[in-house]
């Protein structure tokens, strides 16, 4: 069954944020403190989510990408993730992650029926990844995405948030990874969610990033596929994997938005800027499947046109991504 909004945009995806918990505290993400996590008993249960899923895939998901916070660090996760992927009418189950704990964990996420992952990377550089991260070992997670490869996942992404005057210095540094590796290395706009003064400074439009890459290498671009998501893809001449520019910033992908995403206390959202939402609690402590299936619908319907970050910074409110499930 297809789903579509009121705009005739076909949404197929569901962003699932199990946990707003994390073993990092990145820069662009959190604020450095003062940001309680959400109570134990507002996180919605393992079979709770299980019941958005489902629902999700009932009115027509067919993509789910478990995110948060940082997945992995939630207690069972991988049990759940083998009941996610067995949900019929799921095509595909991703996952994205800090990296962190794949060493241990990426074979059995694998098992579990994962397809891809989404692995954060900012920096190759110990000190600046640790000064993002607030701590974090890069070696940990290039460790990660070697024991995710030997897993045999396939499709592996490094999501780059490029920051001017922090890592935007090593761009070529990580296209030049997509050479020899089948990688896709996407580069992300950095989004003013913690409403940062100087965010003006710090981000670093897609089209400028592109033209900094092409004067070091050429560029072809490349088809999008079906539910690929929002980045545009080139690769260079003769490389085993792609370069992903996303740029929510510049110039916003909503007119091919295809997601809606629930936080892990049960919330839905149309649109990551939106401050509409609708409350699934309800729905979900009863056990009334419809009406959770009604209020997705619902925020499916009233998916704005687009958003307008870059103008109303000052008008919004804050937005960890760890809490909101980026
Ligand atoms: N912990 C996991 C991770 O870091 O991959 C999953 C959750 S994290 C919130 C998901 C993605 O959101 C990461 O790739 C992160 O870099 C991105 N993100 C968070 N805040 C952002 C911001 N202000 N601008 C751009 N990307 C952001
Ligand atoms: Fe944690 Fe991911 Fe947010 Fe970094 S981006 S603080 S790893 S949730």
């Amino acid at each position: 069954m297809a789903l579509y909004d009121s705009f005739g945009r076909s949404i197929n995806y569901l962003r699932l944020s199990v946990t707003d918990r994390c073993n990092l505290r990145c820069m662009y993400c959190m604020p450095a403190a003062g940001m309680p996590s959400i109570q134990h008993s507002d996180v919605l249960s393992y079979e709770e989510l299980l019941r958005v899923a489902e629902a999700a895939v009932a009115i027509g998901v067919e993509k789910i990408r478990v995110t948060g916070g940082e997945p992995l660090v939630r207690k069972g996760i991988i049990p759940f993730l083998e009941r996610l992927a067995v949900i019929p009418g799921l095509k595909r189950l991703v996952l994205t992650t800090n990296g962190i704990l794949l060493p241990e964990m990426a074979a059995e996420l694998r098992c579990a029926g994962v397809e891809s992952l989404n692995i954060s990377l900012d920096s190759f550089r110990p000190d600046t990844f640790s000064s993002i991260t607030r701590g974090g070992d890069v070696q940990q997670v290039l460790k990660g995405i070697i024991a995710a490869e030997k897993a045999g996942f396939k499709l592996i992404k490094i999501n780059v948030v490029v920051m001017r005057g922090v890592n935007d210095d090593e761009v070529a540094e990580f296209a030049a990874l997509t050479i020899d590796k089948p990688y896709r290395v996407r580069f992300i706009e950095y989004m003013p969610t913690l409403r940062d003064d100087k965010w003006k400074q710090r981000t670093m439009a897609g089209e400028e990033l592109l033209e900094l890459l092409s004067r070091r290498f050429t560029l072809r671009p490349v088809k999008k596929e079906n539910m690929d998501g929002p980045a545009s893809y080139y690769q260079i001449d003769g490389a085993a994997g792609m370069i992903g520019v996303i740029t929510p910033v510049s110039c916003h992908f909503c007119g091919e938005c295809n997601r809606i995403r629930v936080t892990s206390s049960g919330v839905a959202k149309g649109c990551l800027f939106s401050t509409e939402s609708r409350d699934l609690k309800p729905a979900i402590r009863t056990g009334d499947d419809q009406a959770i299936r009604d209020a997705l619908r619902f925020v499916v319907n009233d998916k704005p046109e687009h958003h307008d970050i870059a103008k109303q910074v000052r008008h919004h409110p804050v937005l960890p991504m760890s809490q909101v499930g980026g």
